[in-house]
């Protein structure tokens, strides 16, 4: 074959993570190690997943481990493995590139801001290139599991790097550091040694080092020939709860998620019955760039009887807990387990179910918690994922009430903008004689907390909820109950507002309707194909006039929403209601020469306010002015 030397130039956003990496990473330093252990020990759940169906794989070394070696007069540390390896197509993929897609929306998210870019750069999953923090140069040799030859990878993280035909004595991978100066207190074996037993403790493998010892002639550690485990080296999630530290926990959500932040909570537990598996589960403490992509991989990892099967068995969770992150182990599904199987089985389903109930309870606990840290806790968990588990109530019909107790909304009668109301709360607050759960929807939260459909409601002191999230719309339309009392759109069909009307006011209502029927008629008439219908209304205190949408046909809101994004709407039209006492709609009783214009005014303005966008802009502004300078001119 040769010696094939290539020089390869890395793909640009390589280049560009390495530097911001190198500085917002640089205050946290030792994770390259925590980094580099965390892909030995992939790479060797890898071999083992394959050798379940081609054992010869092993080629006689099945015992499979990570060592951690330095050397003081060449500066390096390497981490080894005995692993999957990699082919020079691999090396080439896997070390030259980001394959994640959104690689550049990444990176106009970056901000400047250190400890937020942090947190990012982790997020994407950079693992590998933290070496380069600490190291001038780093050299991969590696062998993958089944070839003959080897590969060496080698670059100085500036912009290229070169491959090389290589040998190594077995399958596995060694990964050279050659440290930058200044960072020689990395080459001891207590400060190695420390490193991996903060950060990489629940790693399964053993992590192995040169074992040391005393020499009382030189007066110095000496390693000796042999070499000495660092770690527990059990799966972690296979220990007793009492027997792992909050830190260790965090660690192995690290190591599993290839997150670098630490997680906002997490449920381990031993199920037994029908059904035997270990589930070890996260939530994150911040989304993913990429929660919304529907490519996305999931973050589940599943193992049989300890052995690695596969990494993001999207199977294991419904999508709208996709971002939860962990472990499950299964003492009953078959080794040679595949995804297709898992799609059909019935053991996979139980599975799912139980732990889709497990992050629910945990979700409970959070948010009913009296406890203030953990009720934000909850409120951090909203912000950054409410809008998923939202999706939940039109997906998991079996749980529908569960996660309504789990939803929060912003509302009319909250003390901040942010969705922090629970279906609960409301309920607990309603008025007197009030018998359902008001909700505006509009696209934007000002465009909901300013409606007009609201007047009536803010001067009862009812609340109404406010929603504005893309997702809110569809939720309600599967949501349309909670705690027995039925929840209805205040933008849609006739007010009723039931008992919360006192007599005195309904006799008045029916008054005015009888003493405006003309001027209804009239309006009915000029607007003509615009409306369905036009009629009186007490939902306005302070606007002339509003929209809603006839019961049964779908929200303004929805239709604007669909057309978005490029879907049919079907055409229904709104219906105006006006608002008799406001004394734009009083002065129309007289208007004879522009009544036509005042009208079609008063819908266009109608639209706008709900956020709706006008057919004739142009022909609106041109109205507007005339009228308003007719009434420049009158008042002179
Ligand atoms: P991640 O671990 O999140 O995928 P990394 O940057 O840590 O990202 O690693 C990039 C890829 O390089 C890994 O997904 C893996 O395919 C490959 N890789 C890294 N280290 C090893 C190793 N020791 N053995 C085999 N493959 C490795
Ligand atoms: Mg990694």
């Amino acid at each position: 074959m040769g010696a094939q030397h290539e020089t390869l130039a890395f793909q640009a956003e390589v280049k560009q993570l390495l530097n911001l990496m190198i500085h917002s990473l640089y205050s946290n330093k030792e994770i390259f190690l925590r980094e580099l252990i965390s892909n030995a020990s992939d790479a060797c759940d890898k071999l083992r997943f394959e050798a379940l169906d081609n054992a010869a794989l092993y080629g006689g070394d099945s015992e499979l481990k990570i060592h951690v070696a330095f050397d003081k007069g060449a500066r390096t540390i390497t981490i080894s493995d005995n692993g999957i390896g990699m082919s020079r197509e691999e090396v080439i993929a896997n070390l030259g590139t980001i394959a994640k897609s959104g690689t550049r929306e990444f990176f106009s998210q970056l901000s400047g801001d250190k400890a937020r870019d942090a947190n990012l750069i982790g997020q994407f999953g950079v693992g590998f290139y933290s070496g380069f923090i600490v190291a001038r140069k780093i050299t991969v040799v590696t062998r993958r599991a089944g070839a003959e030859d080897a590969v060496r990878w080698e670059s100085a993280g500036e912009g290229e790097f070169s491959i090389d035909a290589a040998e190594r004595a077995g399958r596995g991978t060694d990964v050279i550091l050659e440290l930058r100066e200044g960072e020689d207190d990395l080459l001891s074996t207590w400060r190695l040694k420390s490193i991996i037993t903060k950060y990489s403790d629940h790693i399964s493998l053993p992590i192995l080092m040169k074992k040391e010892e005393w020499d009382k002639d030189k007066n110095e550690y000496v390693s000796k020939d042999e070499d000495e485990r660092v770690n527990q080296a059990t799966a972690l999630w296979t220990r007793a709860k009492a027997d792992i530290t909050p830190e260790q926990y965090d660690e192995f959500y690290k190591h599993v998620s290839h997150d670098f932040a630490a997680p906002l909570a997490h449920t381990h537990n031993r199920v037994e019955g029908r059904q035997e598996y270990i589930q070890l589960l996260y939530l994150p403490a911040k989304a993913p760039f990429d929660l919304y992509d529907r490519e996305r991989k999931h973050g589940i990892k599943l193992y049989v009887r300890r052995v690695f099967i596969m990494d993001d068995a999207e199977q294991l969770m419904p999508q709208y807990l996709r971002f939860v992150k962990g472990v499950i182990d299964s003492a009953d599904l078959p080794l040679n387990v595949s995804r297709e199987i898992l799609q059909e089985s019935r053991d996979v389903k139980a599975i799912r179910e139980g732990s889709t109930k497990r992050v629910l309870s945990l979700l409970e606990e959070l948010a009913g918690n009296e406890d203030q840290a953990q009720k934000d806790r909850y409120t951090g968990f909203w912000k950054e994922f409410g809008r998923v588990l939202k999706e939940g109530v039109g997906e998991d019909f079996g749980n529908k009430e569960r996660i309504a107790k789990l939803l929060r909304f912003a509302s009319t009668l909250a003390d901040t903008d942010e969705e922090s109301v629970a279906l609960a709360d409301y309920v607990a607050r309603m008025k007197e004689g009030q018998d359902k759960i008001y909700y505006v929807t509009a696209e934007t939260f000002l465009a909901a907390k300013n409606s007009p459909h609201l007047e009536v409601f803010r001067k009862k002191g009812i609340e109404v909820l406010l929603l504005s999230d893309r997702v809110d719309e569809w939720m309600v339309s599967h949501l349309t109950e909670f705690d027995g009392k039925q929840l209805v759109s205040v933008a849609k069909g006739d007010l009723d507002l039931g008992k919360l009307e006192d007599e005195a006011e309904k006799k008045e209502r029916e008054a005015v309707e009888g003493e405006s029927k003309e001027l209804v008629e009239k309006i009915t008439k000029s607007l003509g194909e615009k409306v369905k219908e036009v009629r009186i209304t007490h939902r306005l205190t302070d606007s002339p006039a509003c929209l809603v949408a006839d019961e049964n046909d779908m929200s303004a809101n929805l239709a604007r929403m669909l057309k978005a994004a490029g879907q049919k709407a079907p055409a229904s039209k709104p219906i105006l209601e006006i608002n008799p006492k406001h004394q734009l709609i009083t002065r129309l009783k007289y208007e004879e020469a522009r009544f036509d214009d005042w009208s079609s005014l008063i819908f266009d303005q109608a639209l706008l306010a709900e956020g709706g966008q006008l057919e004739d802009p142009a022909g609106f502004v041109k109205r507007m002015n005339e009228m308003l300078l007719a009434m420049t001119l009158a008042g002179k």
